[in-house]
């Protein structure tokens, strides 16, 4: 499952240095899956995507592998100050999809 950033996050900008997958945006700002990963930007550059939110921090889901492969634990629900990280029950993944997620992103 990967982890999602509610309305209370108050753009403190800690967790965004922290993800290893570069899965985490300040409000506002394109995207992109090749950004902090593997993925070549030639097969992605058409893929700048529009913000997911405008005003706070996001988390990009495709990217979140809830740190899997990198960390025992999610970085992001670790470091936020006031607990607005937390998992996203709408996005529910097995650790072995969210292995073969690290994997694509990221190659062996
Ligand atoms: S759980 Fe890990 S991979 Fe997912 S957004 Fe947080 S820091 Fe990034
Ligand atoms: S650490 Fe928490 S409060 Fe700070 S930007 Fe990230 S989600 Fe928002």
């Amino acid at each position: 499952m990967s982890i999602k950033i509610t309305n209370e996050c108050i753009n403190c900008g800690a967790c965004e240095p922290e993800c290893p997958n570069k899965a985490i945006y300040e409000g506002g700002t394109s995207w992109s899956m090749s950004d902090g990963t593997s993925l070549k930007k030639e097969l992605y550059k058409t893929s700048l995507n529009n913000p997911i939110k405008n005003n706070i921090y996001f988390i990009v889901k495709e990217k979140c592998t809830e740190c899997i492969g990198f960390y025992d634990t999610p970085q992001c629900i670790e470091i936020c100050p006031v607990n607005c990280c937390v998992l996203d029950s709408k996005n529910i993944e097995t650790k072995k999809d969210l292995i073969k997620k690290k994997f694509f992103l990221h190659g062996k």
